[in-house]
């Protein structure tokens, strides 16, 4: 028997009254904001729609799917139980073609503006022609006018967070910021031995509506990539709930000294796992803050995470809704490759095709498992060797796009059309984030188990050296990367010569699908 369709058909209010409809998108499954906030329960009806075509649209990560489709039924459950009404559609097409014929029958639907420019175009006829009423979404923190004080372009976080902060009153006292500073970055630079313990992660017991979305995923999408874990999958709003207060308590008090280091012991160390249902508003940010100001937790770790929540995804969702998705400024057209890095990228991403360099191919083996890793290995694994090799930035946007059960279009273009590939420049950071080996070694276990050594056959500095040579033009006059720039100018004509080798030998291995092996020595 199908256990969702039975249920949503069980648990239907039985109240025939009129109702005013919603249509609730994948993404705010939440009755704390909006008009499921404010009217009461039996006077109100939401659409939610599964649209198949969206769900093919890109190789979603098989998590990814089930985690979206489980959290969207839970929420049908949930609200039906509250006596909203539900009509949940599955089409076999997109939102727009599900939703018009709906707004004939039950009248103009109001809907929170949705958080993807993606949906947000698809749905522009309907909001044109008045099917679709759109109203604020009160999912987020911070206002355009917050924004707009800390003017741009180019945007600095730092800037907004100061300018939240200051609007806000949070961590501040007496208009000064608590501990005598805003950021405590500085000190949160801690490499991880093992001590103290990582967390557990946190399992789940799929019920019958889960498992059937895990069948579901398993069958019609079974060409999609990554494993489907269900243990793994918080699904419910007492699953979200779970998962915070897991967060809170094993995570947080440790999150700020270990914030950057990474591990093949454990994907996620002492990060939360919670943008998989922040991102859905399972949680809402404003809950997450208020809990992380009332914890008792050592100033960096709190300032920390309030940064990562009333400050970094926060002013990503802006710059992405200011620039149309990184497409533009103002009138001007936006490059998304402000490198001229080309190379496609190579099929070690998708997994199955080692690269031979343990950090990467940890970091993907981690990926097709879990459908995350956390915000280090995303940035100076994934972004720097993607950018040190040239791929093209686009091509990695729509990987990390797929392959995380956090990605949404207003997220995963920010972080890595911009900040991770510097794809369009100075938008919105100083410099690229590209390292070398002696950092990543300094702060992972990875280099232990590598093929290579750190401080002699690795490729990753020689890729360094090669990145700043052929972008010296293209970075010249960024302070923040010139004394960079004048060692590489510096190096003999033989190293500059041996690091564009190593570059090319290294381009043309992965893009064959062949490893990198230590020895023979590298040739171009
Ligand atoms: C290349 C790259 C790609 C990324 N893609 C995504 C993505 O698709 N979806 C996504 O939600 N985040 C993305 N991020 C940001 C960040 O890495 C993730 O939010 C974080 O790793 C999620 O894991 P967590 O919940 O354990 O985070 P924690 O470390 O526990 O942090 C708490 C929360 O802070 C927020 N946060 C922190 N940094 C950022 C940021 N830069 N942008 C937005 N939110 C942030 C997230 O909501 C996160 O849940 C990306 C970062 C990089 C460098
Ligand atoms: S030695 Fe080099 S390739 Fe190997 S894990 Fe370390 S940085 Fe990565």
């Amino acid at each position: 028997m199908p256990a969702f369709p039975d249920a949503l058909r069980a648990s239907a209010p039985k109240s025939r009254a009129r109702r005013r409809w919603l249509f609730v998108p994948y993404d705010q499954l939440h009755d704390g904001i909006g008009p499921l906030a404010k009217e009461p329960a039996a006077e109100l009806g939401i659409v939610l729609v599964e649209s198949r075509a969206k769900a093919a649209r890109r190789p979603y990560h098989k998590q990814k799917l089930a985690l979206v489709l489980a959290n969207l039924r839970h929420f049908a459950l949930e609200q039906q139980a509250r006596g909203v009404l539900v009509r949940h559609v599955v089409t076999a097409g997109g939102y727009a073609e599900a939703l018009a014929p709906l707004a004939k029958e039950l009248g103009p639907l109001r809907v929170q503006r949705p958080a993807e420019r993606e949906l947000r175009a698809e749905l522009a006829p309907l909001f044109a022609d008045g099917a679709l009423v759109e109203v604020a979404h009160e999912g987020w923190l911070s206002t355009a006018e917050d924004f707009a004080a800390c003017k741009g372009p180019p945007w600095r976080m730092d800037a907004f967070y100061r300018q939240v902060r200051q609007r806000t009153g949070v961590l501040m006292e007496r208009g000064k910021p608590v501990g005598g500073k805003y950021s405590f970055d500085a000190e949160n630079r801690k490499p991880w031995r093992g001590e103290p313990a990582a967390p557990t992660e946190l399992t789940f017991r799929p019920d019958a509506i889960t498992q059937e979305v895990g069948e579901l995923v398993a069958r019609d999408f079974a060409k999609h990539p990554g494993e489907l874990r269900l243990d793994r999958l918080p699904a419910s709003k007492q699953d979200a709930e779970r998962l915070w207060q897991w967060g809170l308590r094993e995570c947080l008090p440790q999150f700020g000294p270990y914030e950057d280091a990474m591990s093949t012991r454990s994907s996620g160390l002492f990060h939360t796992r919670l943008s998989q249902v922040m991102n859905l508003s399972r949680v809402l940010p404003a809950r997450v803050l208020q809990d992380v100001l009332a914890a008792d937790l050592p100033l960096p770790s709190q300032e920390g995470f309030v940064r990562q929540i009333l400050g970094w995804r926060e002013f990503v969702r802006h710059v992405h809704e200011a620039t149309d998705g990184l497409r533009r400024v103002g009138k001007s057209k936006l490059t998304q490759d402000a490198l001229a890095a080309d190379l496609p990228l190579p099929a070690t991403f998708w997994g199955g095709a080692p690269s031979g360099m343990n950090c990467l191919d940890t970091v993907v083996a981690d990926v097709w498992r879990e459908g995350y890793s956390h915000h280090i290995t995303r940035l100076m694994i994934l972004g720097n060797l993607g950018t040190l090799l040239g791929v093209s930035p686009r091509e990695l946007t729509d990987w990390f796009w797929a392959a995380y059960v956090d990605a949404f279009d207003w997220v995963v273009e920010p972080n890595v059309l911009a900040m991770a590939t510097y794809g369009v420049g100075e938008l919105m950071t100083t410099k690229p984030y590209v390292a070398g080996s002696a950092y990543i070694d300094k702060m992972s276990d990875y280099c232990d188990g590598c093929a290579f050594d750190p401080k002699s056959t690795c490729p990753v500095t020689r890729l360094y050296w090669a990145f700043l040579a052929r972008n010296a033009e293209r970075l010249e006059g960024n302070q923040r990367i010139a004394m960079p720039l004048r060692s590489c100018q510096k190096r003999a004509a033989g190293e500059r010569a041996k690091d564009a080798e190593t570059l090319a030998w290294a381009r043309r291995e992965l893009s064959a699908g062949r490893a990198l092996r230590p020895q023979p020595a590298p040739r171009a």
